[in-house]
C-alpha cells in the first residue's frame, strides 16, 4: 500500500476549493484513501453483487468526491486543469489532470512518467 500524501502537500497542485470546506476535504481524503485502496484492491475479481463491491464502489465516489471539493488544479501546462482521482490498469488509484496528455500521480504524491 503507497504512504498516501495530502494532496495540497504535491508539487505542481493548488487547490482553489472554497476555503471552508478545502482543509477537512483534504484531512479527510488523505484518512480516506488507505481505506478506498484497501477495498479497491479486495474488489478486483469479484463479483459485482458482493458487498465488498459496494464498499469499494461507495468509497471511491467519497474519494472523488472530496477531490471534487478539494478543487485541486494541475499547474504543469498552461491553462492550468482540473485533476480527478482514477484506477489505473493495475487497479491503483492515481490522480490525472485533464491536460491532453494527461500528468499522473500515485497517492503518495510521486509524478508518473
Ligand atoms: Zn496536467
Amino acid at each position: 500500500m503507497s504512504k498516501v500524501k495530502a494532496l495540497d502537500e504535491i508539487k505542481n497542485i493548488t487547490l482553489e476549493g472554497n476555503p471552508d470546506h478545502r482543509t477537512a476535504s483534504v484531512r479527510l481524503l488523505k484518512e480516506s484513501l488507505p481505506v478506498a485502496e484497501e477495498l479497491i484492491k479486495l474488489a478486483v475479481g469479484v463479483s459485482p453483487l458482493n458487498p465488498i463491491s459496494a464498499a469499494a464502489l461507495t468509497a471511491f465516489k467519497t474519494i472523488s468526491s472530496l477531490v471534487t471539493s478539494a478543487d485541486p488544479k494541475c499547474n504543469l501546462a498552461i491553462p492550468s486543469k482540473e485533476i480527478e482521482v482514477t484506477v489505473n490498469n493495475n487497479g491503483d488509484m492515481v490522480y490525472r489532470c485533464l491536460h491532453s496528455p494527461a500528468h499522473e500521480w500515485d497517492l503518495s504524491g510521486r509524478k508518473i512518467p
